[in-house]
C-alpha cells in the first residue's frame, strides 16, 4: 500500500492530458483525472474538430460554381445553420463520450469539476482531496481580449461555435490562426466579412510570400481585409454594432469576433503559493521533462504556452509519461513542427521561412511556383496556388516547405517527413511526381529564384 491516493492526477481532460492519463494508466499506474468543463478539451470541443466541420461547410460555395466550369447545373443552393450546428454538436457529443470510454477503459479514475492544487501532493476537486505522488497540469488556455470600451459586445472562437443563427456581417479582429480561419469560414457561408488586423501583414511568423499571397487570394474572394487597422471602441446601435478605429472610421456589423489570442488557465489552480512559476502571460515554466519548479508538478500542452497545436500538447504528454514511468524515451523535437492554417486558401508550412533561413545560413536558393492548378483551369474561380522550397545551397538541404492552396495541409505533411528525414534537394529533384496532381510541382520546381 503506498501513502498516495493516486500516482498521477491530471488536471484537465484536453488533448495533452488525456493522452497523459490513459498511458499512465496503461502503464499500470493509478490515475485519476479532473475536467471542468468538457472532455476532449478545446480540440475536440472548440476547436480543431468543430472548426475543420466549419471548413468543410463554407467550402461548398466554391464547390457549386466549380461544378458550373465542369458542366454541372444545379438549383440555386440554399445553407442551413441550424442544420450545420445540429450536426456538428451530435458529432462533438460522440467524441466526447468516446474521450470518456477511453479513459474508463483504460482504467483512469474520472472526476467531474474544478480542481485545484493545495499541496505539491494534493489536488481538490470540490469537497474530494486527493493525495497524489505527481501532479500534471494540463489547463490548456481560453481566448483573451483587450480591454477596450464595449469590449462587453465582443465574442470569441468559443462563442462562434454555439451561434444560434448566423449574422448577415461579421468583423473579425486579428491576424493570426483563428482570425484568417474564421474570416474563410464565415465568408464561405454568405456572410459578408471584414478582418481587422492592427499590423502591416496577416499571420506573424509564417513565411512573408505566403502571408501576402494569402491576403491576395482572400481579398479575390471579395474578403474586406484592413491592415494596419486598430479598433479603439465598440458601440451597440438600435440592432448592430458599430466598431470604431482609431483613424475613427466606423464599421458597422452584426457580429464581432476578436482573434486576438488565448491566454493560459492559470488563475484559480493555487499556483502562486506553491513556487509554480509562471512567465509574464501566465504560462507554467517547465524544464526539458515538463517538471515545474515544484518537483512533484507537470505541466503540459496549452498551459505551458510553447507551440499550442494539439500534436505537441499530446506528444508532450507522451514524452513526460514515458520518461517517468518506462524505458522508452520518446523527447519531442520541436524543430521542423508542421502546422497549417485551415484559411481559403489553405496555408501549411514545415520548417525555416526564407527570413528564418537567411538569418541562419549564409547561401540559401528559394525556389518558388505560382501557378493555376489543373482543377481552377475549368472551375471559373480564379485559384491560384503558391508553393515554396527553401535551401540551404552548402549542404543542399530543404530547411523549409511552404504552400499556399487547395488541400496545402494535406500536401506539406508528407514534406514534413522527407524534412525531418533531411532530404536534399537533389532528393526531392530525383523524386518522381505524381502526375497531375499540384503536389508533383514539389518535385519539379528546378530554377532557383535567387
Ligand atoms: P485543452 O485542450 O484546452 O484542455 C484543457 C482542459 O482543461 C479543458 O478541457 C478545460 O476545461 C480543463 N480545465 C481547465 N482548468 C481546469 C481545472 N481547474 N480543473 C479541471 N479542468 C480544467 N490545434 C491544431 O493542432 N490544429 C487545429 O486545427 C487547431 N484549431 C484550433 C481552433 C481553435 C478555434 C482553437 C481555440 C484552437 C485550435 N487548435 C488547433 C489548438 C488546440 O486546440 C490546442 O493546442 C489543444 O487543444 C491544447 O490541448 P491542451 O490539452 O493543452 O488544452
Ligand atoms: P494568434 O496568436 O495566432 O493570433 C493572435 C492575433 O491577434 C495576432 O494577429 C495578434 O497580432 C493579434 N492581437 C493580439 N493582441 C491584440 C490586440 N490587443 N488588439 C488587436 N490585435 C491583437 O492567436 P489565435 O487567437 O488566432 O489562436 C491561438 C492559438 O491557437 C494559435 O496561435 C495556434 O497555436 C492555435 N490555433 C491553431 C490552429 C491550427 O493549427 N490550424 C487554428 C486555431 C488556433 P500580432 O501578430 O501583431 O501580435
Amino acid at each position: 500500500m503506498t501513502e498516495f491516493d493516486v500516482d498521477l492526477f491530471v488536471i484537465g481532460a484536453g488533448s495533452a492530458g488525456v493522452r497523459a492519463a490513459r498511458m499512465a494508466a496503461g502503464l499500470g499506474k493509478q490515475v485519476a483525472i479532473a475536467e471542468n468543463r468538457h472532455f476532449g478539451g478545446t480540440c475536440v470541443n472548440v476547436g480543431c474538430v468543430p472548426k475543420k466541420l466549419f471548413v468543410y461547410a463554407s467550402q461548398f460555395g466554391d464547390d457549386f460554381v466549380a461544378a458550373g466550369g465542369f458542366g454541372w447545373t444545379h438549383n440555386p443552393a440554399r445553407f442551413d445553420w441550424s442544420h450545420l450546428m445540429a450536426q456538428k454538436n451530435r458529432e462533438i457529443q460522440r467524441l466526447q463520450g468516446v474521450y470518456q470510454n477511453l479513459l474508463d477503459n483504460a482504467g483512469v479514475q474520472i472526476i467531474t469539476g474544478q480542481a485545484r492544487v493545495l499541496d505539491a501532493h494534493t489536488v481538490a476537486v470540490d469537497a474530494q482531496q486527493f493525495h497524489c505522488e505527481r501532479i500534471v497540469i494540463a489547463t490548456g488556455g481560453q481566448p483573451t481580449i483587450p480591454d477596450i470600451p464595449g469590449k462587453q459586445w465582443i465574442k470569441t472562437s468559443n462563442d462562434m461555435f454555439a451561434l444560434n443563427t448566423l449574422p448577415q456581417r461579421i468583423l473579425i479582429v486579428g491576424g493570426g490562426y483563428i482570425a484568417v480561419e474564421f474570416a474563410g469560414i464565415m465568408h464561405g457561408l454568405g456572410v459578408k466579412t471584414t478582418l481587422c488586423y492592427r499590423s502591416n501583414q496577416l499571420l506573424r511568423g509564417f513565411d512573408d510570400d505566403i502571408r501576402e499571397f494569402v491576403t491576395q487570394e482572400m481579398r479575390k474572394k471579395a474578403i474586406d481585409i484592413r491592415l494596419d487597422t486598430h479598433i479603439s471602441r465598440i458601440e451597440q446601435t438600435a440592432d448592430s454594432y458599430t466598431a470604431y478605429t482609431d483613424q475613427n472610421q466606423a464599421i458597422s456589423t452584426d457580429l464581432i469576433l476578436y482573434a486576438t489570442g488565448r491566454t493560459p488557465n492559470t488563475t484559480n489552480l493555487g499556483l502562486s503559493q506553491l513556487g509554480v512559476e509562471l512567465d509574464e502571460k501566465g504560462a507554467i515554466k517547465v524544464n526539458a521533462h515538463y517538471q515545474t519548479h515544484v518537483p512533484s508538478i507537470y505541466a503540459l500542452g496549452d498551459v505551458t504556452n510553447r507551440i499550442n497545436l494539439t500534436p505537441v500538447a499530446t506528444a508532450e504528454a507522451m514524452a513526460l509519461i514515458n520518461h517517468l514511468y518506462s524505458d522508452r524515451q520518446t523527447p519531442v523535437d520541436y524543430d521542423n513542427i508542421p502546422t497549417a492554417v485551415f484559411s481559403q486558401p489553405n496555408i501549411a508550412s514545415v520548417g525555416l521561412t526564407e527570413a528564418e533561413a537567411r538569418k541562419r545560413y549564409p547561401h540559401i536558393a528559394v525556389y518558388k511556383s505560382v501557378f493555376t492548378p489543373m482543377k481552377h483551369s475549368l472551375s471559373g474561380l480564379g485559384a491560384q496556388t503558391l508553393m515554396k522550397l527553401v535551401v540551404d545551397r552548402s549542404s543542399d538541404k530543404v530547411l523549409g516547405a511552404h504552400m499556399a492552396g487547395d488541400n496545402a495541409g494535406e500536401i506539406i505533411q508528407g514534406m514534413a517527413i522527407a524534412i525531418r528525414a533531411g532530404a536534399t534537394k537533389a532528393v526531392f529533384d530525383s523524386t518522381l511526381g505524381i502526375h497531375p496532381t499540384t503536389a508533383e510541382e514539389f518535385v519539379t520546381m528546378r530554377t532557383a529564384a535567387n
